[in-house]
């Protein structure tokens, strides 16, 4: 059966013969987002041209430093974190809203949207995804709220891609409760003792560092949390093992244990006790950065589902003539653009000093629903071909059903919705 099988599907891929340009994923000269947006002019809602020469020389890095090599750490199921955060680092991409003084770019956070716009040309999800815990998730409190000391130490280092960083939120107990961890840091002499696990790291098994969320007291769940930069080669540090995952396979992902754990309770990131504030600050950030992460991929899906239906030819027509594939392809992206334009006016506004955890939020929740829905599409009318590891379209339907629940899960968002517009039912 399973002979039979194989040769079908062997003679099968022979007889279906892609276009040759889309035939590798790694083939950085396949048709992508280009083709759909080669009418457009540079994006002038939220872009201006230093923010496109800035994504021009990251496509450069991207083209030769990363998609060549895309597959095979796809497989490996790790990319070289420190060797490619060293090549970003060096051209200032881990630093683009972070202070001048610290090595990074001083420029707002728009530029880093337009970053993670362009990292969506990566094709693949998990090497985005370990750039952005880098560069927008572990760092922004530091960045923010922690001492000079401190940024000197560890942010520095992590803005230059000498430093490879992790976030240390969620746990095997407690991930969309984030309020409910239950890893704790005791003060004891000028050290802060640090028991418990944390679950699902992101870099964590390649991680010089982390920003641990943890309980520093026995105050309400809301005021008992502390951020820490946690040196990750210190005794006691665990790496329990690498998670196997259904996608982002590039992206290493750990369980990490605690056991006492010692660190200088100078490497506090700004007040004990608010560190589940700073962390919720923290989210906004990684939400839009996520959005941003989105795009492209999935124009790129689009693009791509266009150029292969379009070439074949079933019942005597191109796949794509038929009204519900092309009718379909073009709601997609129109939706893709419309999260596109929420995404530019949270951006918009949130540099203006807003609190934008409303839109960031619902960006999120469209952003989760539609990869979905895109990547289920695409996969589809790409048929059995689609179904196979050949092709970009598979590997984005693993990849991307993590944004609904990753950095909070769906129903996360739709519950912080929902507290702005009151509509949580109250105690009777
Ligand atoms: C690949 C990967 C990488 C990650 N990277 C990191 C990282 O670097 N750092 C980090 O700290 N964490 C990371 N996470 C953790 C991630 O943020 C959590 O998985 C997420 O917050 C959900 O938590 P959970 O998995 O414990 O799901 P649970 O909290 O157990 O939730 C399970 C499900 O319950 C439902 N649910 C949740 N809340 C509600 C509600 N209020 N109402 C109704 N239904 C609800 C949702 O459908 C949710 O998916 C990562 C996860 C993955 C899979």
């Amino acid at each position: 059966m399973a002979t039979w099988w194989a040769a079908s599907a062997r003679a099968g891929l022979r007889a279906w013969a892609l276009p040759s340009r889309l035939r590798r994923l790694s083939d950085i000269s396949s048709a992508r987002n280009g083709d759909l947006q080669a009418t457009l002019e540079p994006d002038p809602v939220l872009f201006s041209q230093e923010h496109n020469a800035l994504q021009e020389s990251l496509r450069k890095i991207i083209d030769k430093e990363i998609n060549p090599f895309i597959d095979k750490w796809e497989e490996a199921g790790q990319f070289p974190a420190h060797k490619i955060f060293k090549i970003l680092g060096q051209a200032g991409f881990l630093g683009v809203d972070k202070a001048t003084e610290y090595g990074g770019m001083g420029l707002d956070f728009s530029y880093s949207i337009a970053v993670a716009e362009e990292l969506g040309n990566i094709r693949a999800g998990g090497v985005p995804m370990a750039i952005g815990v880098q560069s927008n998730m572990a760092t922004p409190a530091l960045s923010k709220f922690g001492s000079n000391e401190l940024k000197q130490q560890f942010l520095v280092p992590t803005i230059a891609g000498d430093l490879v960083a992790c976030l240390g939120v969620s746990e095997a107990k407690a991930g969309s409760d984030v309020a409910n961890i239950h890893t704790t840091a005791v003060r004891k002499g000028d050290d802060y003792v640090i028991n418990g696990d944390k679950m699902w790291i992101t870099n964590g098994c390649q991680a010089d560092w982390m920003c641990l969320l943890a309980n520093t007291s026995d105050a309400a769940p809301h005021k008992n949390k502390s951020l820490i930069c946690m040196p990750m080669k210190l005794p006691g540090v665990h790496i329990n093992k690498k998670i196997d995952k259904m996608g982002m396979r590039s992206s290493d992902t750990a369980q990490i244990f605690f056991e006492d754990v010692r660190v200088p309770c100078k490497y506090l990131i700004g007040e004990e006790g608010m560190g589940f504030t700073y962390q919720m600050l923290q989210f906004q950030e990684e939400r839009m950065w996520g959005v941003a992460g989105v795009l492209k991929p999935l124009e790129c899906l689009i693009q791509e589902t266009i150029d292969y239906t379009r070439q074949r030819k079933i019942f005597n027509q191109p796949v794509l003539y038929n009204q519900t594939v092309h009718f379909r392809l073009a709601e997609l992206a129109t939706e893709i653009e419309l999260l596109r334009s929420l995404l530019y006016r949270a951006v918009a506004l949130y540099i203006k000093g807003n609190d934008v955890t409303k839109f960031a939020s619902m960006g999120k929740l469209k952003a989760g629903r539609l990869a979905r829905e895109v990547t289920d599409s695409c996969l589809q009318f790409w048929g059995g071909m689609g179904f196979t590891n050949e092709v970009l379209v598979s590997r984005l339907y693993r990849d991307m059903r993590l944004i609904s629940i990753g950095g909070g899960a769906d129903e996360v968002m739709l519950s912080i919705i929902c507290k702005y517009m009151d509509t949580i039912p109250r105690k009777m």
